[in-house]
């Protein structure tokens, strides 16, 4: 039996992990829930999942979480805060810990997970791109792995001979991301000036959190994810490549020196990827659908428009620049998504305010965590400057 934490329990990644765990209750038990600060969803996946922690990262609703886990007779130890969110990430009974929370708030707790020497299966993408070094560093030392939650990052993992295997040597010439454009694929910017975050959350093929659904619409979660693949496969700005491919069923591909292509495919739902990730390098059922490609007739493929969604330029750039760059890149996603969810600021904006940003903010070296904090808090403030002063 594996226990398994799951660092963002009440997400969307947290909902699917949870359904494959519950498909194999001889194999899998989920032993630390977490969640932000919806308290009675948390105190719903403890009365079914019965965690040994559930921890809620607002403080200030530590006393509720705990009154309601007494209250339904549950022996669930509560925690709260960051603190709490470590000792959810680091338990020594979990030998698995899936970081499934979003944005920058993963940061501490995935951090904790590599160097505890976890199996770390990685949603949060960006963790990865502000301080993908030190994730790796801490793997090493610890001992831990990664396995890729990210369905194309995933996908690049079962095409390759190996997990940590040196690109050259395996003889691979270049990996290729998919994206399926997200829902205004085939608009021009003039056509996006009004669209309102509903419109924008409203992916066509996959159900997710409100924010990866923006970074889709605007690309930067193709942005993100290229810088994404560098870390995790040790793969350079120019071996990886970006196709559009709206039907979402090829999740991405590797090609070799020889010619050969090899991609994998599948149903576009984030449980393949946790069955995968879960039980490799075994395979169990996921609850996915098998695909039916007769059904889906067409496989079509097209090259992004990088005029339209500036957001994937900007972070080629930024990866180029290294340092510091990703991670201001990252923050300033963070602020104008955040921004544009609340209505203050408009889509076409998203792009324009991360550019202000990096523009305002040249990259620095980076090789500690203390930087790389440092680096975020800064990129935030100056976006949110930029934004009253330019933008609302
Ligand atoms: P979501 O918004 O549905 O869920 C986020 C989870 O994080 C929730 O449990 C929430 O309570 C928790 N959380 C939010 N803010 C927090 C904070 N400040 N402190 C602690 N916990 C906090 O998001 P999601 O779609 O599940 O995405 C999660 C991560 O996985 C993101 O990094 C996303 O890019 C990545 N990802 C998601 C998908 C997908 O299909 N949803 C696919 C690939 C990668
Ligand atoms: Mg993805």
């Amino acid at each position: 039996m594996k226990q398994v934490a799951i660092l963002g329990a009440t997400g969307s990644i947290g909902a699917s992990s949870l359904n494959v765990i519950a498909r194999h209750p001889q194999r899998y038990r989920a032993s630390a829930l977490t969640a932000s600060s919806n308290v009675d969803a948390l105190v719903a996946l403890c009365r079914r999942f019965a965690p040994d922690i559930a921890v809620i990262a607002e403080e200030s609703l530590e006393a509720t979480l705990r009154d309601k886990i007494a209250a339904a007779g549950l022996p669930t130890r509560v925690a709260s805060g960051r603190e709490g969110l470590r000792e959810a990430a680091t338990q020594a009974s979990s030998e698995i810990v899936i970081a499934a929370i979003v944005g920058s708030a993963g940061l501490d707790s995935t951090l904790a997970a590599a160097r505890a020497g976890k199996r770390l299966l990685l949603a949060n993408k960006e963790a990865v791109v502000m301080a993908g070094r030190l994730l790796f560093d801490a793997l090493r030392a610890s001992g831990g792995e990664l396995i890729p939650i990210d369905s194309e990052h995933n996908a690049i993992f079962q095409c390759l001979p190996n997990p940590r295997v040196d690109l050259a040597r395996a003889g691979v010439r270049k990996v290729v991301l998919t994206a399926s454009g997200g829902p205004f694929r085939g608009k021009a910017r003039a056509d996006l000036a009004t669209v309102t975050p509903d419109q924008a959350c409203a992916h066509p093929n996959w159900r997710m959190g409100r924010k990866i659904s923006v970074d889709s619409a605007t690309l930067m979660n193709k942005g993100l994810e290229v810088i994404e693949a560098h870390w995790l496969f040790g793969a350079s700005a120019s071996q990886i490549e970006v196709v559009v491919h709206p039907q979402s069923i090829v999740h991405s591909l590797v090609e070799y020196a020889d010619g050969s292509v090899l991609a994998q495919l599948g149903n576009p739902d984030m449980r393949t990827a946790l069955a995968h990730a879960l039980a490799w390098p075994d395979r169990v059922e996921s609850g996915v659908a098998p695909l039916d490609l007769l059904a889906i007739g067409q496989l079509n493929f097209e090259a992004p428009d990088r005029q339209t969604f500036r957001c994937l330029d900007l972070a080629y750039h930024a990866l180029e620049a290294g340092g510091t760059a990703p991670t201001t890149l990252n923050a300033a996603n963070e602020v104008a998504v955040a921004a544009f969810l609340e209505g203050t600021l408009p889509f076409l904006a998203i792009s324009e305010l991360i550019e202000a940003t990096l523009d305002f903010l040249p990259a620095a070296p980076a090789s500690d965590l203390e930087t790389l904090v440092y680096a975020d808090l800064t990129a935030r403030r100056e976006a949110q400057r930029i934004m009253q002063r330019s933008f609302c």
